[in-house]
């Protein structure tokens, strides 16, 4: 098939990037007037509302005997793959040079995408629901009613792939480099034991295809989450359910705070895991395992060589941005996490204190905190 490297399209993100979208705190009232405008080849419809009564929607697209689910923010305060998915919708408006992948994926694959399920937790910036319930942690109670519209998409239209898409904090890092884990994948587990399913390997192939690409443009910054069984979880109960669910968490690239950077990833990683779908050949899945595993061991700033004397000993002083929302407005605050040895540590800035001398951590927090 005469298809495009999907790993050259970097340079072609900014043609199809949404320019009503930008930063950290994506809203329901940011994606309204571009919902409007879609033109006719997409189909929108309210499905429900929040808590609070803000609408959900579905956007569905092609006509495909493939069905794939996406949806975006059921961590209210998790963005970029709503980002990426109307990335993706000016992709298939107007594919540019890659008339035919798009041509491809809507001839093979019916798409359905619910932007922002958590509308209330991403208008407080919060992960969880107005009512405080973490709606990845519902899927067998579904108390929330997001969890239920959720779930009624899914018995509905009762697709074959799902993606769930997230974004992961930046701490996490991947390999020896510790470079930050920019993309991590999950093909989630179906029991304790972990058991590597017929229905687990599809999934693990679509993401071995979408790890391909994006090892040839950042190299060592994708990592596999940990697939410990969450008896509660989305993907977990959606896989065991037979819909292959893969779990996409948008991380940290270098200083990129307002996740704009892994935003084009983000769309890469989607583009790439729609056309492995579209190709529809499943047998390789063992890459997936040579993906490495996340590691906490990224911080956001680094402070080297401060003196404690009450410690009588050099320190160095790991921070982590605290992200609040202040006046509608998304502000890092740093917070002190670690005083100690962090060697063992990369971080996203270092700050040499040249054996700056304090009296203890309490100073020390009230220098970096204020
Ligand atoms: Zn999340």
């Amino acid at each position: 098939m005469d298809q495009p490297d999907i790993s050259n399209m970097l340079n072609w993100h900014s043609q199809y990037k949404e320019p009503a979208l930008f930063g950290r705190r994506i809203i329901f009232d940011v994606i309204v007037p571009i919902l409007k405008n879609l033109p006719n080849s997409f189909h929108t419809e309210q499905i429900g509302a929040s808590f609070n009564n803000i609408p959900i929607y579905k956007v569905s697209i092609g006509n495909g005997k493939t069905k794939v689910l996406l949806w975006s923010q059921m961590h209210g305060n998790e963005s970029t793959g709503t980002k990426a998915m109307f990335d993706l919708f000016q992709f298939f408006i107007n594919p540019k040079q890659n008339t035919k992948l798009s041509h491809k994926i809507l001839t093979e694959c019916t798409l359905v995408f619910i932007p922002i399920l958590n509308p209330d937790g991403a208008a407080a910036y919060t992960r969880k629901n107005a009512q405080d319930i973490d709606l990845n942690r519902d899927a067998l109670t579904l108390e929330a009613s997001e969890s239920k519209l959720l779930n009624t998409v899914l018995k509905e239209f009762n697709p074959k792939f799902c993606f769930n898409l997230h974004d992961q904090r930046t701490i996490f890092s991947v390999g020896e480099d510790k470079l930050p884990a920019t993309i991590s994948f999950l093909a989630p587990s179906v029991d304790e034991a972990r058991t590597i399913t017929k229905g687990r390997k599809i999934t693990m192939s679509v993401i071995t295809a979408m790890n391909a690409v994006l090892q040839k443009i950042i190299p060592n910054q994708i990592g596999r989450y940990t697939d410990e069984f969450y008896p509660t979880a989305t993907g977990d109960n959606f896989e065991k359910a037979g819909h292959h669910t893969v779990l996409i968490e948008a991380g940290h690239f270098k200083d990129d705070y307002d996740r704009e950077e892994v935003r084009k990833y983000n769309f890469l990683a989607l583009l790439a895991g729609l056309k492995h779908i579209s190709v529809g050949k499943f047998e390789e899945y063992k890459p997936y395992f040579d993906i490495p595993n996340n590691e906490k061991l990224y911080l956001d700033i680094i402070y080297k060589n401060v003196f404690l004397l009450d410690k009588n000993q050099k320190v160095d002083v790991g921070v982590i941005f605290k992200e609040e929302l202040v006046d509608d407005k998304i502000v890092f605050k740093p917070t002190v996490t670690y005083t100690d040895d962090l060697s063992n540590y990369n971080a996203n800035i270092y700050i040499d204190k040249k054996g700056k001398i304090l009296k203890n951590k309490e100073e020390l927090v009230a220098m970096i905190e204020n």
